[in-house]
């Protein structure tokens, strides 16, 4: 049945409130949330962070790089500078000699000095806990500001990233060409109460375990809810 102007104009202003699954589907949807929450009940960011900022930090050298060789760089950078101000009078030069192992350092570099000074500027040194504000800081996007919200400020809300993107559009959770179009689709269908930690279980487990070339499908917790036309059991 075609959407009527009202259901378009209450999805657009709260995203949840659009087309829900049927119930069976609904079902199968809460058993993999489930069985992702039971497996690893408290799961968490793989980046080292000390408070808001360096979290923001960690995220925004992550783009294109792995969350391991992050943490290799993070502790000195994190001990020379941990808040704002401290970011700011390090300087660009300083940030860029400390981050260098990390791939795209010279732009990372200028876009955390010149994030740091704005934090300062119009924030008082603090990190902003809207996506409007963290979006209108240099190098950082709707998923870098989604996955701050999420992991700094316990927000709801789920930043997808290529593994998230991979795995929904398999088993299939929300089919979508685009993460915004996946995003949607998760806010839409993830019960309520999986909606704080399902972009946590959804990364690990394209991280580890429904990978890209191999997806390690005999050991996956939810391989007989899964409709992956490739999948190897
Ligand atoms: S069964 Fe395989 S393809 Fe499906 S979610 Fe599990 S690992 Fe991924």
């Amino acid at each position: 049945m075609a959407e009527t102007n009202s259901q378009r104009a209450r999805v657009a202003k709260n995203p949840r409130a659009g087309r829900r699954p049927a119930a069976a589907e609904a079902a199968r949807i809460e058993e993999i949330f489930a069985r992702l929450a039971a497996a690893n009940p408290e799961p968490k960011t793989e980046l080292g962070y000390k408070n808001p900022f360096t979290l923001l930090v960690a995220v925004v050298l992550s783009a294109q790089a792995t969350d391991a060789g992050v943490n290799k760089a993070t502790p000195a950078l994190f001990a020379h500078a941990d808040t704002p101000a401290k970011m700011a009078a390090l300087g660009e030069e300083r940030v860029r000699d400390l981050i260098k192992t990390i791939g795209l350092y010279r732009a990372k570099a200028k876009n955390i000095v010149a994030l740091s000074r704005l934090l300062v500027e119009r924030h008082g040194g603090d990190v902003p806990r809207t996506r409007e504000a963290l979006t209108a800081l240099p190098g950082v996007g709707r998923k870098t500001a989604n996955v701050v919200l999420n992991v700094a400020f316990g927000e709801p809300v789920i930043a997808v990233d290529t593994h998230i993107f991979r795995v929904s559009n398999r088993l299939p959770l929300a089919s979508g060409k685009t993460p915004e179009e996946v995003e949607a689709g998760l806010e839409r269908i993830v019960p309520e109460k999986y909606l704080l930690h399902a972009h946590h279980w959804l990364i690990l487990h394209g991280r580890y375990v429904c990978k890209a070339r191999r997806p390690e499908c005999p050991r996956c917790v939810i391989a007989d809810l899964c409709r992956f036309k490739a999948k190897t059991i």
